[in-house]
């Protein structure tokens, strides 16, 4: 596998090489796991497990051959041609690798939420140019404007209808779609007959960090490989090798939370939504409720879900706050989610009565949860700042 960070992800490296040697494939999967865990990479290097091709003809219809081989005759040189070996990823030099690393593989197919165009519904959105962004930056958005992000029915269907065809250089075809949860319900329930029954040349990988949001028959038709949060360690390597400049007043590795997205943003100056949490926690403690009330009025409705994406990400991020403060009342020598922080927080649990920190935290989670059921965000606001009160001294 080619990008290092990868191999941290053991078990979910583990499953997919056993999927790999199993025999049969499944026809579907679900990578699970936290934005910046490396989701995206790992369904690129299945595909180029399954499609390099160093000597022209792909390696999936070589399985039973090279295993045969190499048994036999130990080393046949074959190694560093990407054949697959029990061992996750292609060789990284092959024509075909190289276009499925450039999103440019013919069937390698991959779409990724984009805004939708009003003025033509029925048309797919198309991925080229922010794939091509994604290319260079596996741990970056383009800026692709617009709040109203969605795989819709279009795309699902534009890809569908080609299953049909055999695959263009006659390895496996791989559909993957980034970000599933923001694949739109029609798009999802278009998708599930094609889930079910892929052609034997075709399977899917879908990736997402809210397998909630997806409708259960999507779910169950797919096997789920879950990603966990990247070691601390594989964090710091790999902004080293990125090129970042570790900063010195605080942990940026610690306050990445596994997520090399993470990571980035604040080598970079920071997360907005922790910004606006931070803002909105000092605002409430310190008896300025109103003031958090009008940002709430100014983030309450924005078209197409900006305002519960909002929500949603400033939500998470005053849930790590509290629970800190939680961790602080409690005495416990857990580290804290937001180390750069720690003499804040320490303040707001010495200054707060005994478990309002824990019952912050439980308020947030209810909240949270309100935000995933479309609760009406000015009554979430609302009553949220009214129960982080007790917060403030
Ligand atoms: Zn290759």
């Amino acid at each position: 596998m080619s990008a290092g960070h990868l191999l941290d992800q053991k078990r979910a490296r583990k499953l997919l090489e056993q999927a790999l040697s199993g025999g049969e494939i499944p026809p579907a999967f679900l990578f699970v796991g936290p934005h910046g865990t490396g989701k995206e990479e790992a369904a690129l290097e299945f595909a180029k497990t399954l499609n390099c091709s160093p000597g022209g003809e792909p390696v999936a219809d070589l399985f039973g051959a090279s295993e045969s081989e190499t048994s036999d005759q130990g080393d046949t040189g074959q190694s560093d041609t990407g054949l697959f070996k029990g061992v996750l990823g292609g060789c990284d030099t092959c024509h075909a690798c190289r276009r499925i690393a450039a999103y440019t593989h013919p069937d390698v197919i991959v779409r990724m939420p984009l805004p939708r165009p009003r003025s033509k519904p029925a048309d797919p959105a198309d991925p080229t140019e922010a794939l091509a962004f994604k290319a260079e930056h596996p741990y970056r958005d383009p800026e692709i404007g617009g709040s109203n992000l969605s795989i819709g029915i279009a795309d699902v269907r534009a890809v569908t209808r080609q299953l049909a065809y055999a695959p263009v250089e006659g390895g496996k075809r791989v559909i993957i779609f980034r970000e599933a949860e923001l694949m739109r319900e029609e798009a999802q329930n278009a998708l599930l007959k094609s889930l079910e029954e892929p052609p034997d040349h075709s399977l899917f990988i879908l990736t997402t960090n809210r397998p909630d949001a997806l409708l259960s028959t999507v779910r169950s038709r797919c096997r789920t490989i879950h990603f966990g949060p990247l070691p601390h360690d594989t964090i710091v390597t790999w902004l080293r090798d990125e090129g970042f400049t570790l900063s010195e007043e605080f942990d940026c590795a610690a306050l990445a939370r596994g997520s090399l997205k993470r990571a980035i943003a604040i080598s970079e100056g920071g997360i907005p939504a922790r910004d606006e949490a931070l803002q909105i926690l000092s605002w409430v403690i310190d008896g300025r409720s109103p003031q958090a009330l009008k940002w709430a009025a100014g983030h309450t409705f924005k078209s197409g879900g900006g305002a519960q994406v909002t929500a949603r990400q400033v939500l998470d991020e005053l849930l790590s706050l509290t629970r800190d403060v939680a961790v602080i009342q409690a005495g416990s020598d857990v580290p804290l989610m937001n180390p750069d922080q720690d003499v804040l927080l320490r303040s707001i649990g010495a200054g707060a009565t005994a478990g309002a920190g824990v019952e912050a935290l439980e308020a947030v989670i209810a909240a949270r949860g309100e935000v995933d059921r479309f609760v009406n965000l000015a009554l979430i606001y609302t009553s949220l700042f009214e129960a982080l009160k007790p917060l403030g001294s």
